[in-house]
């Protein structure tokens, strides 16, 4: 089957692939954006089209994700990296962060903090192909907040539940799995990810946060460090990343035309279902990597039995314009990263692909 101008089956960790409704809603507009006689990438960010995007971005974040009305929406810049920093930033004055370490990602944000200060922080639990279980005995006392990686892109882990430990405050990047299933946001003091997976492209991270933890920040950083000045911009403070923005608009408009997170959160389990189910009837031939019991629905990780093995598999699927499989440096094997936008469709090509190729190697 070729897909619609060309488009490969590109199963890339991020950035991802987007609707191709929104890329052509994208195109449509891009010469003048609503009569407004210029795109959206040449208008400024204060003008009545932009804020009615952001407006509307937030507004409509808020609905499809059921986020409470005591939780704060912040468009920020500088990726979910600059999260791993502002996080000691804004809040060590209160007390020390706990670091789960399931991966590169956490263990970077991990490093990011200890740069702050290496005394109000520490490593309280780590593994990396299961989540582990997290209970208080886990921390040292007076830990005030815990910071985990919901899902790990690179490990193809996910928490399934989320620790709650009394008096301490859960603090999550979702970079890799935002927006992909329902969750209790009082279970949460932050939420962060940057955009380019689930939420559109590069360029804007989205900070999910509790207001009365938002009104604890430090306040005494400097403007772009700081939360509280971010949010008494109206998240302007440096000029908007409009684009990004724009695309994350376009993108809930499409989630909100197309069955809602309900019908988003049933398609990812049968994504998900699909993929593992080859991998777990292939009696060793696709070995996973991560434990059942901690599997990711975003990146499916897996090997074959050796690494000519891995590299015929990518080369041959490349030829099928499947695209983007290949495991991330620090891990090898496969990764098959299906997010929000990859459809059902795309990933039984994969699965058709993988039973051939068993059928034929084995
Ligand atoms: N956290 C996780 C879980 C990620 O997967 C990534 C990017 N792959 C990052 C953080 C870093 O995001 P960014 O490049 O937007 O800073």
């Amino acid at each position: 089957m070729i897909k619609n101008y060309g488009r490969k089956y590109n199963f890339s960790s991020g950035p991802s692939q987007i609707p191709l409704e929104v890329l052509g809603k994208i195109k449509d507009e891009l010469f003048n954006y609503q009569e407004s006689g210029m795109s959206i990438m040449e208008m400024s960010h204060r003008s009545k089209y932009f804020y009615g995007v952001q407006n509307n971005a937030i507004k409509l974040l808020r609905e499809l994700y059921k986020i409470p009305n005591n939780y704060e929406i912040l468009f920020l810049q500088g990726g979910a990296r600059l999260q791993f920093s502002m996080i000691p930033l804004n809040y060590f004055h209160i007390g020390r962060i706990a670091y789960i370490n399931t991966g590169p990602w956490a263990l970077d944000a991990f490093s990011e903090a200890k740069k702050v200060d290496e005394k109000l922080c520490y490593i309280a639990n780590e593994s990396k192909e299961e989540i582990p279980i997290i209970t208080e005995k886990s921390l040292i006392e007076d830990t005030k907040f815990l910071h985990i990686t919901s899902n790990n892109t690179i490990n193809g882990t996910q928490y399934q539940d989320y620790p709650k430990i009394k008096n301490v405050t859960l603090i999550a990047d979702m970079t890799s799995d935002i927006l992909s299933k329902k969750i209790n946001f009082e279970d949460f003091g932050i939420i962060y990810a940057s955009a380019q997976k689930n939420l559109g492209i590069s360029g804007v991270t989205v900070v999910i946060i509790n207001r009365s933890l938002l009104d604890k920040a430090n306040s005494d950083l400097p403007a772009s460090l700081s939360y509280i000045s971010h949010f008494n911009e109206d998240c302007m403070l440096a000029t908007s990343p409009t684009f990004s923005i724009y695309v994350l608009n376009l993108i809930l408009e499409y989630l909100n035309n197309n069955g809602q997170i309900e019908q988003l959160e049933k398609n990812n389990i049968v994504k998900a279902e699909m993929l593992y189910g080859i991998i777990d009837n292939s009696n060793g031939f696709y070995r996973g990597y991560a434990k059942k019991s901690s599997r990711s629905r975003m990146n499916i990780t897996f090997t074959l039995h050796s690494e000519e093995l891995n590299k015929l598999f990518i080369r041959l699927a490349e030829e099928e314009d499947i695209i983007n499989i290949g495991g991330h440096h620090k891990r090898g094997g496969i990764r098959l990263s299906i997010y929000n936008w990859i459809s059902i469709e795309d990933c039984e090509k994969i699965s058709d692909y993988m039973i051939r190729f068993m059928e034929s190697h084995k």
